[in-house]
Protein backbone atom coordinates (compact mmCIF):
# COMPACT_ATOMS: atom_id res chain seq x y z
CA UNK A 1 0.00 0.00 0.00
CA UNK A 2 2.78 2.31 1.05
CA UNK A 3 4.53 1.13 -2.09
CA UNK A 4 1.77 2.04 -4.24
CA UNK A 5 1.82 5.67 -2.92
CA UNK A 6 5.00 6.14 -3.74
CA UNK A 7 4.29 4.91 -6.92
CA UNK A 8 1.95 7.61 -7.49
CA UNK A 9 3.61 10.32 -6.35
CA UNK A 10 6.76 9.57 -8.14
CA UNK A 11 4.52 8.66 -11.45
CA UNK A 12 2.47 12.01 -11.10
CA UNK A 13 6.18 14.60 -9.68
CA UNK A 14 8.48 12.53 -13.04
CA UNK A 15 5.59 13.69 -15.70
CA UNK A 16 6.30 17.49 -14.43
CA UNK A 17 10.40 17.24 -15.02
CA UNK A 18 10.59 19.43 -18.33
CA UNK A 19 13.06 16.28 -19.56
CA UNK A 20 14.49 12.80 -18.57
CA UNK A 21 18.16 14.98 -17.54
CA UNK A 22 16.66 16.80 -14.59
CA UNK A 23 14.99 13.65 -13.38
CA UNK A 24 17.60 12.00 -12.84
CA UNK A 25 19.95 14.62 -11.71
CA UNK A 26 17.22 14.85 -8.83
CA UNK A 27 17.21 11.58 -7.90
CA UNK A 28 21.07 10.95 -8.42
CA UNK A 29 21.55 13.76 -5.25
CA UNK A 30 18.71 12.21 -2.99
CA UNK A 31 16.30 14.47 -4.24
CA UNK A 32 13.60 13.36 -5.68
CA UNK A 33 13.61 10.58 -2.84
CA UNK A 34 13.08 13.45 -0.13
CA UNK A 35 10.91 15.50 -2.36
CA UNK A 36 8.42 12.77 -3.08
CA UNK A 37 8.60 11.61 0.89
CA UNK A 38 7.64 15.19 1.79
CA UNK A 39 4.57 15.68 -0.40
CA UNK A 40 1.22 13.74 0.06
CA UNK A 41 -0.29 12.37 -3.32
CA UNK A 42 -3.02 15.59 -2.59
CA UNK A 43 -0.06 17.68 -2.79
CA UNK A 44 1.21 16.01 -5.94
CA UNK A 45 -2.04 16.76 -7.82
CA UNK A 46 -1.81 19.87 -7.15
CA UNK A 47 1.59 20.66 -8.78
CA UNK A 48 0.22 18.74 -11.68
CA UNK A 49 -3.22 20.90 -11.42
CA UNK A 50 -1.32 24.28 -11.36
CA UNK A 51 1.33 23.29 -14.29
CA UNK A 52 4.64 23.40 -11.84
CA UNK A 53 6.94 21.56 -14.06
CA UNK A 54 11.23 21.58 -12.78
CA UNK A 55 14.18 21.63 -14.57
CA UNK A 56 17.81 21.22 -13.57
CA UNK A 57 19.94 23.42 -15.23
CA UNK A 58 24.05 24.80 -15.07
CA UNK A 59 24.84 28.18 -14.22
CA UNK A 60 25.62 30.59 -15.89
CA UNK A 61 24.29 29.12 -19.13
CA UNK A 62 23.41 25.72 -20.68
CA UNK A 63 21.19 24.27 -23.23
CA UNK A 64 18.08 21.58 -22.47
CA UNK A 65 15.17 20.04 -25.04
CA UNK A 66 11.89 20.11 -23.11
CA UNK A 67 10.58 16.77 -23.53
CA UNK A 68 6.86 17.52 -21.97
CA UNK A 69 3.99 19.86 -23.08
CA UNK A 70 4.69 22.65 -21.29
CA UNK A 71 1.41 24.91 -21.38
CA UNK A 72 1.25 28.83 -21.52
CA UNK A 73 0.94 30.32 -18.09
CA UNK A 74 2.89 27.03 -16.44
CA UNK A 75 5.10 27.60 -13.23
CA UNK A 76 8.49 26.83 -14.18
CA UNK A 77 10.94 25.65 -10.70
CA UNK A 78 14.61 25.83 -12.02
CA UNK A 79 17.27 24.22 -9.76
CA UNK A 80 20.99 24.83 -10.66
CA UNK A 81 22.74 22.11 -10.90
CA UNK A 82 26.29 23.99 -10.34
CA UNK A 83 24.78 24.12 -6.29
CA UNK A 84 24.40 20.33 -5.69
CA UNK A 85 27.68 20.35 -4.42
CA UNK A 86 27.70 23.21 -2.17
CA UNK A 87 24.05 22.59 -0.51
CA UNK A 88 22.87 18.94 1.19
CA UNK A 89 20.53 17.51 -0.28
CA UNK A 90 18.14 18.62 2.55
CA UNK A 91 18.65 21.95 1.77
CA UNK A 92 18.05 21.71 -2.03
CA UNK A 93 14.83 20.07 -1.36
CA UNK A 94 14.20 22.71 1.25
CA UNK A 95 14.59 25.27 -1.79
CA UNK A 96 12.19 23.77 -3.60
CA UNK A 97 9.63 23.23 -1.53
CA UNK A 98 9.78 26.83 -0.80
CA UNK A 99 9.51 27.64 -4.70
CA UNK A 100 6.23 25.31 -5.05
CA UNK A 101 4.94 27.00 -2.00
CA UNK A 102 5.31 30.20 -4.44
CA UNK A 103 3.69 28.40 -7.44
CA UNK A 104 0.96 27.25 -5.66
CA UNK A 105 0.26 31.00 -4.88
CA UNK A 106 1.30 33.51 -7.34
CA UNK A 107 -0.63 35.98 -5.54
CA UNK A 108 0.87 36.51 -2.89
CA UNK A 109 3.59 39.26 -3.39
CA UNK A 110 7.34 40.13 -1.54
CA UNK A 111 7.13 39.09 2.23
CA UNK A 112 3.83 37.42 2.30
CA UNK A 113 4.67 35.60 -0.64
CA UNK A 114 8.03 34.17 1.17
CA UNK A 115 6.54 33.87 4.37
CA UNK A 116 3.82 31.85 2.83
CA UNK A 117 6.66 29.48 0.47
CA UNK A 118 8.95 29.37 3.85
CA UNK A 119 5.89 27.61 5.53
CA UNK A 120 4.93 25.09 2.99
CA UNK A 121 8.29 24.19 3.33
CA UNK A 122 8.06 23.67 7.39
CA UNK A 123 4.77 22.00 7.48
CA UNK A 124 6.64 19.18 5.14
CA UNK A 125 9.36 19.29 7.70
CA UNK A 126 12.08 21.49 6.25
CA UNK A 127 12.32 24.19 8.49
CA UNK A 128 16.04 23.55 9.71
CA UNK A 129 17.25 23.28 5.91
CA UNK A 130 15.12 26.48 4.79
CA UNK A 131 17.19 28.05 7.63
CA UNK A 132 20.62 26.66 6.73
CA UNK A 133 20.32 27.05 3.11
CA UNK A 134 19.45 30.64 3.47
CA UNK A 135 22.27 31.28 5.73
CA UNK A 136 24.34 29.77 3.14
CA UNK A 137 23.36 31.16 0.32
CA UNK A 138 24.21 35.18 2.40
CA UNK A 139 27.39 33.79 3.28
CA UNK A 140 27.91 33.23 -0.48
CA UNK A 141 26.10 35.48 -2.32
CA UNK A 142 26.17 38.54 -0.37
CA UNK A 143 25.13 40.81 -2.94
CA UNK A 144 21.39 39.06 -3.40
CA UNK A 145 20.65 37.21 -0.36
CA UNK A 146 22.20 40.12 2.49
CA UNK A 147 19.08 41.86 2.73
CA UNK A 148 16.26 42.50 4.71
CA UNK A 149 13.48 40.25 3.55
CA UNK A 150 15.90 37.15 3.95
CA UNK A 151 17.33 38.06 7.40
CA UNK A 152 13.55 38.20 8.45
CA UNK A 153 12.87 35.11 7.10
CA UNK A 154 15.64 33.50 9.40
CA UNK A 155 14.29 35.03 12.18
CA UNK A 156 10.73 33.98 11.65
CA UNK A 157 11.57 30.61 11.39
CA UNK A 158 13.84 30.35 14.29
CA UNK A 159 11.20 32.58 16.36
CA UNK A 160 8.70 29.72 15.97
CA UNK A 161 10.95 27.01 16.02
CA UNK A 162 10.01 24.38 18.89
ZN1 LIG B 1 10.94 32.87 -2.33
Amino acid sequence: MIETKVKLKLDIIKKQMINEYSFTQLAKKGIMKLLIDSLSIEDCNLIQANAVYFFVSLSPASQLKVRVLVPIDSNLIFIDGNCFDEFSEFELTSILLHEIGHSLNPDLKSEKGEFNADDYAVKRGYKKSIISSLLKCIEKWPRQFDKKIHHSRILRLQEDES
